[in-house]
């Protein structure tokens, strides 16, 4: 939890001397409490404030960074409710395989999720990790097939098994991916934790209850070791529910670090509904990986999207580049809509233009990420603002034709747009783009 100024003073040396560039020890307190001073700008900050102030400073979920480039990232929250400021970095989904599936039937499942893509909104959704579960007793066919799967997807894994030596050899043999390790109870995560530590790897930290996990990881970090997850397993979809919440208040409300680290929780049984039930509870509520149990696109697209709806920042709306997009293959006299740039509206432009069957230029304004109406109502979707834009890009020198078509709800705008972009002619489309593809089809054929 955050310290106060006052609590932050009482840590300093309060001798007023300045050397900070604060007039006294207070006032750079308070510039600590604000984060907008370092302690290392006090030379005589004692030992016992750099260990406190470091320990207030870590987010209370600890940031995870998994994968050879270490760029899928975990935790690092500092929030409950994503309207406080915002979800940091979204629940990672994973796809299970066994290590004794049938060769061909491996094969097939690595090929979809390598070359599975969503397109949504401007952004490319993949699928992030790879789950490899041993159900057979060879270590070394285990480790087999979990760098098979590793060269394969090039994602990090989640290694999962009762045999503590499969685990280690499998862990050996994708050392540098900085996967995840998971046993099956809490005396297999102790004797894991050299093979973690050995190989770079995170460890899940498996228990029956939250109190036995707490003190597990306490117990570990202890020990210097703190790349850790919360694994409590053999518990219903309620109750995972219900622990997941705990824990997360208690990492943000009370700083309490044994339980500030992110989950992970496997989906092994039920069907599909069930499945889906079960990863829409782990993406709303604080999940941290979520293993699904089987390679299927109606699980995934609804669940991507349902996750990407949650960890946007509710703040910043979705923006695309403010630019002038072809649409299909646009000849110089192709005619030219405008639209803003909040990419929902953007693709939905675009894609009826697109269904129409004509190319076409769409000149898309800085609009700070705004639907039409609220742009225009906020100035930033005017006749003159529009014609700015077009003058930045040279737009003149990109098209030859001078028919510029707006959306139907600014038609207010034409007559401004005209006298801002002299020789231009300011058609007025449709209010819905719904209705873009009769218009083109009525007045553009
Ligand atoms: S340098 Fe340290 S001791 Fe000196 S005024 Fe700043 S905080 Fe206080």
């Amino acid at each position: 939890m955050a310290l106060t100024g006052l609590q932050i003073q009482k840590l300093l040396p309060k001798t007023n001397c300045k050397e900070c560039g604060s007039n006294t020890c207070l006032a750079f307190a308070m510039k600590l409490a604000a984060k907008k001073a370092d302690l290392s700008q006090c030379p005589y900050a004692s030992e016992e404030a750099k260990r406190v102030l470091g320990a207030a400073s870590e987010p209370p979920v600890k940031l995870l960074e998994l994968g050879e480039t270490k760029s899928l990232k975990l935790g690092d929250e500092t929030v409950l409710y994503r309207h406080e400021k915002t979800f940091v970095n979204q629940t990672a989904l994973a796809i299970n395989i066994a290590d004794n599936d049938d060769p061909a039937r491996i094969d097939t499942i690595l090929a979809h999720i390598r070359d599975y893509k969503l397109e949504r909104v401007g952004e490319t959704l993949i699928i992030d990790m790879v789950c490899v579960t041993q159900t057979g007793s060879d270590a070394e066919h285990y480790a087999r097939i979990a760098n098979k799967v590793r060269e394969s997807v090039k994602r990090p894994l989640v290694l999962r098994s009762n045999n503590p030596e499969g685990l280690r050899a499998a862990g050996k043999a994708v050392s540098g991916s900085n996967s995840v390790l998971v046993a099956a109870d809490a005396d297999q995560t102790r004797k894991l934790l050299a093979t973690a530590q050995e190989f770079g790897h995170a460890l899940a930290v498996t228990a029956d209850s939250l109190d036995e996990l707490a003190a597990l990881t306490a117990e570990i970090k202890e020990k210097g070791f703190n790349e850790l997850l919360l694994h409590i397993h053999s518990q219903s979809p309620a109750e995972q529910w219900q622990s997941r919440t705990i824990a997360r208040r208690a990492a943000i409300l009370d700083n309490f670090k044994p339980l500030g680290y992110p989950g992970i929780h496997f989906i092994d049984k039920g069907d599909l509904f069930a499945a889906a039930v079960e990863a829409i509870g782990e993406i709303c509520k604080y999940g941290g990986i979520c293993v699904l149990p089987t390679f299927d696109t109606a699980l995934l697209a609804p669940l991507m999207t349902l996750r990407m709806n949650i960890f946007t920042d509710p703040q910043k709306p979705i923006q695309v580049e403010p630019k002038l997009y072809p649409i299909g293959e646009p000849k110089a006299d192709s005619p030219v809509f405008v639209t803003t740039n909040f990419s929902l509206t953007y693709f939905i432009v675009s894609g009826e233009i697109e269904n129409s069957g004509i190319s076409a230029w769409l000149l898309v304004p800085e609009c700070e990420g705004m639907s039409v109406l609220t742009a225009w109502a906020a100035g930033k979707f005017s006749g003159a603002q529009i014609a700015k834009f077009a003058k930045e890009i040279d737009l003149e020198s990109q098209v030859s034709s001078r028919k510029i078509i707006i959306p139907g709800y600014v038609a207010q705008i034409s007559g401004e747009l005209e006298e801002s972009m002299p020789g231009w002619q300011a058609l007025v489309g449709p209010q819905e783009a719904a209705d873009l593809e009769s218009f083109i089809k009525a007045k553009l054929n």
